[in-house]
């Protein structure tokens, strides 16, 4: 469940990060009413089974029942707020009517993490927010500096509006300046991008480089999709 919004009194309108459908929105009536089992399982962030059908064009919730809740999310408020951007996300780039397994899995996996405080909150976002990308068509290219090929070197830099590395010579010459990730930062950069997806999250990242991890991932996202996220401003807001 990655949005929700209340219709007249009682009724919702949901939209929800479906495995074979992908994004779905949906119409779910009585939802507000708290003895309707329906009403857990279309709260915000929540992982639901559900049953759905077309009325005319519209996905109609018939039945709804909650599997996982995340309630370690429910008491921290920044969690709480970063979840919402993950979901934001998630919503602005998976398709709809494309089955959308690993997004959903990613989804999952990355509040799991979060709510059990397994990784810091900003691994967790950036992470999330470049794997993501790259399973909705915005791969970055990582591999090696975009200009001379060089693999690695200790000023390397990411061009979020290109989605490449550039060494500082190849950065100078065609006038890029992008974020300065060295060697840490796009090392972790790689592993999100590349890594098997049950690895995701296990790799650290220094003090040092993590704000620029941070920063990239970010500022990849809000160039590829030309966009603000009201979420994300809410949570940098009481970071
Ligand atoms: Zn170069």
């Amino acid at each position: 469940m990655i949005r929700e919004q209340t219709v007249k009194e009682f009724d919702k309108s949901i939209t929800v990060l479906t495995r074979s459908n992908g994004i779905v929105h949906a119409y779910v009536s009585n939802a507000k009413n708290i003895k309707n089992s329906k009403s857990t399982a279309t709260g915000l962030l929540t992982y639901s089974q559900f049953v759905f059908y077309k009325n005319r064009e519209r996905y109609v919730a018939d039945e709804a029942a909650a599997k996982e809740v995340f309630i370690g999310l429910r008491s921290d408020i920044k969690k709480l707020a970063l979840a919402q951007y993950l979901c934001e996300l998630a919503g602005a780039v998976v398709q709809e009517e494309e089955p959308s397994e690993e997004q959903l899995r990613l989804v999952l996996n990355s509040l799991y993490v979060l709510s059990k405080n397994i990784k810091p909150e900003p691994l967790v976002k950036a992470a999330f927010e470049l794997r993501m990308m790259s399973l909705c068509g915005f791969m970055p290219n990582l591999v090696c500096c975009s200009g001379c090929a060089i693999y690695e070197h200790e000023e390397m830099r990411f061009i979020p509006t290109d989605g490449v590395l550039m060494c500082p010579d190849c950065a100078a010459s065609s006038k890029k300046s992008g974020v300065l990730t060295g060697l840490g930062a796009t090392a972790a950069m790689r592993h999100c991008v590349y890594s098997e997806f049950d690895k995701l999250f296990s790799f650290t990242v220094s003090d040092n480089a993590m704000n620029a991890f941070k920063k990239a991932a970010e500022q990849y996202v809000l160039s590829c999709l030309d966009r603000q996220f009201t979420t994300l401003e809410f949570y940098k807001s009481i970071s």
